[in-house]
């Protein structure tokens, strides 16, 4: 069978900067898969590589073992790639229904008279797409009224609307609200049961509800393959997302991330518990303000949520380490006043973490300044 997709040795070069360099990349028909990597790593010239914006210095790529080499944005998307760019591009003054009205007809007019086009087995009428982006109870007011969110559902219905068969999608949770970045994972996760789907995503915590297999690039080159847990977990990774400047190291970031789910435990993840883990966590791991900053910035975007306690707690090797933890936990969770949920999840941690007693009373009483 061959690969949906297939990137060789591509090389982008700008003026001699490689944006890609030497990339290899395969992903098969069904597959949801996520690409994520620092900025600058080459995300979205990968992108536009795929979509003809921009031909490789050298290398091909290949859909449906189609060389794209020299053929132009829109013919590549008539071959059936279809893609969502970060800003929606709905039309402000129409109504749901109406933009997806012209996306079908659209679909009709230059994929099946044109190309005679096949119509694929799941054809979406517009009331089955307004349903799936969950838009039908807001198909007849003007776009305009929609949300940030509501307006990327509609483009990726839109998109959908002409049946590609893989579908591109750059960032599509910046600016959304937590509620909404679920919804949209859960969106993408329906579309993937029909669709091949590519994810370019910089929320890890997004990342975490919907990857199955994860590509991380770094300097414009594939860094490593896998499950989100592999991924994550690979020193590598770790080590380009958190500057090799800085001292982190697989077990300061598993104290990041239980401490973070602790903070997540009521279901909110307020600024004011964000900021003392990023602070304190910044200090802890850095030793000059000029490598915290930074650090800081980095530590954000990895602080993914819903990673169960039972999972991350037998990961702490030393009891050093497990103290470490009781006691930035307990300082987060006080933070803003400690509710049930919070309380609930802090005495799971203390039940795994399996201190002694009275160790687990010293911490307590101990400030957060001797941390
Ligand atoms: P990402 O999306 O992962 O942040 P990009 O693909 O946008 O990365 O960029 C990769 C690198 O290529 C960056 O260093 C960027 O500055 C550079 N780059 C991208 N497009 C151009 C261009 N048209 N001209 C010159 N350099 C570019
Ligand atoms: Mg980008």
């Amino acid at each position: 069978m061959t690969a949906l997709l297939e990137i060789e040795n591509v090389t982008v070069s700008f003026d001699g900067f490689k944006a890609l360099n030497d990339l290899n990349f395969s992903m098969n028909a069904g597959e949801l898969r996520v690409i994520i990597g620092p900025n600058g790593a080459g995300k979205t010239t990968f992108l536009d590589v795929i979509t003809g914006k921009v031909q490789p210095t050298s290398g091909q790529a290949r859909f449906k073992g189609k060389n794209l080499k020299k053929h132009a944005e829109h013919t590549i998307a008539r071959f059936g790639i279809g893609r969502k760019f970060q800003t929606p591009r709905v039309y402000l003054n129409l109504t749901p229904r109406e933009n997806l009205e012209l996306s079908c007809n659209r679909n009709k007019n230059v994929f099946a008279t044109l190309f005679k086009k096949t119509p694929t087995a799941e054809k979406r009428t517009v009331g089955g797409l307004l349903e799936t982006i969950g838009l039908d109870h807001k198909a007849d007011m003007p776009a305009e009224l929609l949300s940030h969110g509501e307006k990327q559902w509609l483009e990726i219905g839109m998109l959908v609307a002409q049946s590609p068969d893989l579908l591109l999608v750059d960032e599509p949770v910046a600016g959304l609200t937590d509620e909404e970045t679920e919804q949209t994972g859960n969106l993408l996760m329906s579309l993937a049961e029909s669709h091949s789907i590519i994810v370019i995503e910089h929320d890890m915590e997004f990342v975490r509800q919907i990857a199955r297999q994860v590509t991380v690039l770094h300097e414009g080159s594939v860094l490593c393959e896998g499950t989100m847990d592999e991924v994550q977990n690979d020193p590598r990774v770790i080590e380009v997302y958190l500057g090799q400047e800085t001292s982190i190291t697989p077990e300061q970031l598993l104290l990041l991330r239980i401490t973070a789910t602790m903070a997540w435990a009521d279901g909110s993840f307020d600024s004011a518990e964000q900021s003392l883990i990023l602070d304190q966590l910044s200090r802890k791991f850095a030793h000059t303000p000029e490598e915290q900053a930074p650090l800081k910035e980095e530590l954000s975007n990895l602080l993914a949520k819903k990673i169960p306690l039972e999972e991350l707690v037998p990961q702490l090797t030393s009891d050093a380490q497990r103290e470490q933890t009781l006691l930035l936990s307990y300082e987060v969770i006080r933070s803003n006043g400690i509710n049930k949920a919070e309380a609930a999840s802090y005495q799971q941690l203390v039940s795994l973490l399996n201190l002694p007693p009275d160790i687990v009373n010293r911490l307590e009483a101990t400030t957060v300044e001797t941390f």
